[in-house]
Formats: structure tokens, C-alpha cells, sequence
């Protein structure tokens, strides 16, 4: 188990009124570093008189299950957690995340990408460098090249293709000066184009984490973003993302992660303990917040 304090003292001040998220994917039953996570977004929307809301994150049906997604909400109902408001359940708003994506095709600043993995990981090879982003190496660019022709007779023979940013033209088009705000850091200088082409919407899923999650944070008007310090340089492509879909600056508030004896962070592979294994080995809601810190 590991062991920590209560980190309520620790809270960063939140803006008056912060509406803050918890949004889990539903990969596998909560641990307690989900419980640490969502505790976190609760106290911060708590201690500014704001609302905290529940969103699922379960857009890519090849690793989401709705058992777990059932669990998560019935694993927090018994931690205490009280969420404002319907559960987003992103799937069920695919509509959504595409009319964002032809928001940004219609601009120019998405191209479909037909590689394979393989293909990538060879392309990567010849060219002797593969300089590395938060999501792993970046991508060479070979179908931002193709002729707009091909790109048509490609996509009208059903070849199954991923989207990508067009991360230059859309450096060209948004603000020079991107920056966001993280809660006791102050203002910090974003740099996504360590993301390289970043992908959008993958072949077999719809859209992407970085593009549902700004979509989503837009619009259930969540003014104070909270996560795992694991995804802070994920917030440097979402704040480009904003700017170019016209969409609000939430403040930022990323929080340490919960290690396990092993001094790596708690993971599903690792068999972090689960909020329900702890459950019906009959801890107490509070005695497991108290695990997960607070
Ligand atoms: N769904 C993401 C995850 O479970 C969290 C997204 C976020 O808070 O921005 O890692």
C-alpha cells in the first residue's frame, strides 16, 4: 500500500467558482490512483464553491469496456464522490468530435494518413533519426506529401486512414504566443510542435484523446483542467488545439502521481490495488481515501 498524507492541505488556491472533471477510461476498474485523481478534481472544484463533473473517456472501443465503465461510477458513488450534472459518456457523441475535425479539414490543417505502423517504424529507420515526442516518435510526414489526387482515389477506395494535424500549417494560423496557466506555477510557454504531426483520429477510432478531451472540456464549460502530471505536456497540443477551434483557456492544476512500493507510478499492468479488490476486503470508503491521500 503505498503510503502517503493527506494532501488537502497541500491544494493549490483554485479560481473562485472552478468547474473541474474527472475523466477516467474505462480500461479496466479503478485503482487508487484514479480515487488520488478524482479526489483531487473534487477538493479543488469543492474549495472554490464550483462543480465537479464525471465524464467518460471511452472513445476507442478496442481497449474501453461498459462493465468498467459502470464500475468506475458505482467504485466513486462508494468513495463519496458526488459529481454535478449528467456523466458524459463520450461515445455516444461521435457526431461531436467529427464536426470539429471537418472544422479543421475545411481549413486545410488535417490530412489523412494511410501508414502503417510498420510502415512508419521503416520510414523511421532509413531516415537514420527519430526524434521523439510526448506520444512517441514523430511522424515523418509521408502522407502530408501525397498529391490531393491520391489523397482522393485513396480515401474513395475505402483504404482506412488515421487523421493528423498538420502541425506547420497550423503553427502558421494560430497565435505565436501560446501559454497556459498552471495553478501555483503561474503562466507557462507552450511548444507543441513537439507533437509533430499528432494524430487526430486514429483508423479505428473516431477521434483522439487530445482531441475529445479539449472538445469536451469546451463544452461542459470546465474552467479548471486536473490530471495526472503524466499529461502535462499533453496540455501544450491542447492549448493549440483551443486556438484553432475557437475554444476557451481552461486553467491547468497537474497533480503528483501515486507511486507504488516499487517507486514506479500506479498502473493497471503494475496490479495497482483496485478500488473494488479494496472494497471487498473490507475497507471503508474513508480508509481507502485515506490511502489515496486525502
Ligand atoms: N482519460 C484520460 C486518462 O484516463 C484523462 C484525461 C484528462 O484528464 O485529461 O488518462
Amino acid at each position: 500500500m503505498p503510503a502517503t498524507a493527506s494532501l488537502r492541505h497541500l491544494l493549490p488556491d483554485p479560481p473562485p467558482g472552478a468547474v473541474t472533471r474527472f475523466a477516467p477510461s474505462p480500461t479496466g476498474l479503478l485503482h487508487l490512483g484514479h480515487a488520488h485523481a478524482a479526489c483531487f478534481a473534487a477538493a479543488l472544484a469543492e474549495a472554490a464553491g464550483g462543480r465537479f463533473l464525471l465524464r467518460l473517456e471511452d472513445i476507442d472501443p478496442t481497449r474501453c469496456r461498459p462493465e468498467f465503465a459502470a464500475a468506475a461510477e458505482a467504485d466513486l458513488a462508494w468513495l463519496g464522490l458526488r459529481w454535478d450534472g449528467p456523466v458524459r459518456v463520450q461515445s455516444r457523441h461521435l457526431p461531436d468530435y467529427r464536426a470539429a475535425l471537418d472544422r479543421l479539414a475545411a481549413r486545410g490543417l488535417v490530412y489523412p494518413c494511410f501508414c502503417t505502423r510498420g510502415a512508419i517504424q521503416r520510414e523511421i529507420a532509413a531516415s537514420g533519426h527519430a526524434p521523439h515526442g510526448p506520444d512517441g516518435p514523430l511522424y515523418p510526414g509521408t502522407c502530408r506529401r501525397l498529391p490531393p489526387a491520391e489523397r482522393a482515389a485513396r480515401i474513395a477506395a475505402g483504404e482506412p486512414h488515421a487523421l493528423r494535424l498538420d502541425m506547420a500549417a497550423a503553427l502558421a494560423v494560430a497565435p505565436p504566443d501560446l501559454s497556459f496557466h498552471e495553478l501555483g506555477e503561474g503562466r507557462l510557454r507552450c511548444d507543441p510542435a513537439q507533437f509533430g504531426d499528432a494524430v487526430l483520429a486514429r483508423k479505428e477510432v473516431p477521434a483522439s484523446y487530445h482531441l475529445c478531451v479539449t472538445h469536451d472540456d469546451a463544452l461542459q464549460g470546465v474552467t479548471l483542467v486536473t490530471r495526472g502530471a503524466d499529461l502535462k505536456p499533453a496540455t501544450h497540443l491542447h492549448r493549440l488545439l483551443q486556438a484553432l477551434l475557437g475554444w476557451p483557456e481552461p486553467a491547468y492544476a497537474h497533480h503528483g502521481l501515486l507511486l507504488g512500493p516499487n517507486g514506479r507510478r500506479l498502473a493497471k499492468r503494475d496490479r495497482a490495488p483496485t478500488l473494488r479488490a479494496l472494497r471487498e476486503a473490507g475497507r471503508s470508503p474513508a480508509e481507502v481515501r485515506d490511502f489515496a491521500g486525502w
